[in-house]
């Protein structure tokens, strides 16, 4: 007997879960016939994900590998530590998953904040040299050349889920779906009534207010801010972005980043890394690989500049400036 849910279910059907996982509030929605079964099997894969790739769950693949020092790795994680490599040539070192070690100085792991010593983080600055760690990607084995590596995948780990959850909308047979992860936004289709989704941009200085509404079809827009995780400390504000070259939160000017490509990957690990460049870098980068994405960057002078590429379909209210191709 065919499943009483999908036979009920027609293009009208709306189905949403909220979840609670990665340290953030997520919702997934999915519309048309096999939208029950798609939102069932988005919230498993989120589930599924997180337990493989926490940092802190001592059952989860990459403890494993940061006890051990290595180990084979499974297909996502593979996957995962195939595009931060790239990611780390790319960006010139911005992106760096061997970061951990800098993290948990700053007890940005387990939320016992400190600001540690300029000596202590010369000294793990020693083991987030990406170069250090072999990876071979025929056998899926990774190993540290250093003692004390560690690795986190916290910068890329969400835009990866919501890029699965759209490999599962797809093979649901759905052609209209949306998933927030935090903030973090990724798109199936257009909406229902073939317009497009209109995503609202976070004000970094005020979250309950936004800069601007972006329109897009099968895209993921992700953002990266200081204001997501920080602490203060005798009036100054230390936030959970690192620049590799500092071992200090970014402080390139920045105060967000959103990243919008159909490539939910990408687009998570780019915010992180255009972030930490600061908006002259990050327009260089984007020059160089404008095919790939496109960005909108708000700046401590509050001025927001958008890419050419989503120019026209970026509403706001806040003085704007065009990144063009050419300067
Ligand atoms: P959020 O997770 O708040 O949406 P991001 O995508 O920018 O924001 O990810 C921030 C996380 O990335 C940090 O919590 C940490 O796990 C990791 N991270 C911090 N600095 C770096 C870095 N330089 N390169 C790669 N990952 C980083
Ligand atoms: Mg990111």
């Amino acid at each position: 007997m065919a499943d009483a849910q999908s036979q009920q279910e027609n293009e009208s059907t709306q189905a949403s879960r909220d979840i609670f996982a990665m340290d953030t509030y997520m919702n997934v929605t999915a519309y048309g016939v096999g939208a029950n079964e798609a939102v069932r099997r988005a919230e498993e894969e989120i589930e599924r994900l997180d337990s493989l790739l926490s940092t802190g769950d001592q059952n989860s693949e990459i403890y494993q590998i940061n006890q051990n020092g290595g180990g084979i790795l499974s297909e996502d994680t593979a996957y995962l530590v195939e595009r931060s490599l790239d990611l780390y040539q790319s960006t010139n070192g911005a992106f760096d998953i061997a970061i951990y070690p800098v993290m948990k100085a700053w007890g940005f792991t387990d939320d016992n904040f400190r600001v540690p010593e300029e000596e202590e983080l010369q000294e793990l600055l020693t083991l987030t040299d990406v170069n250090d760690i072999s990876y071979d990607s025929r056998t899926k084995e990774i190993s540290f050349q250093k003692e004390g590596m560690q690795i986190d995948l916290g910068g890329i780990a969400k835009g990866y889920t919501s890029a699965r959850i759209m490999d599962i909308y797809r093979e649901c047979g759905l052609k209209s779906g949306l998933v927030n992860l935090g903030g973090n936004v990724q798109a199936l289709g257009t909406k229902t009534d073939g317009s497009k989704w209109r995503v609202a941009v976070q004000n970094p200085q005020d979250t309950d207010q936004y800069i601007g509404v972006l329109s897009i079809q099968d895209k993921a827009v992700i953002t990266s801010g200081g204001y997501e995780r920080y602490f203060e400390q005798d009036g100054k504000t230390y936030h959970h972005i690192i620049d590799p070259k500092t071992g200090y939160p970014a402080e390139n000017g920045l105060i967000s980043v959103s990243i919008v490509t159909a490539d939910g990957t990408l687009a998570d690990g780019l915010s992180t890394s255009v972030f930490i460049m600061g908006k002259e870098a990050a327009t260089e980068y984007w020059r160089a690989h404008s095919d790939e994405f496109d960005m909108i960057l708000m700046t401590d002078d509050r001025k927001i500049y958008v890419t050419e590429g989503i120019a026209n379909s970026f509403e706001s209210e806040l003085d704007t400036k065009i990144i063009e191709k050419e300067s």
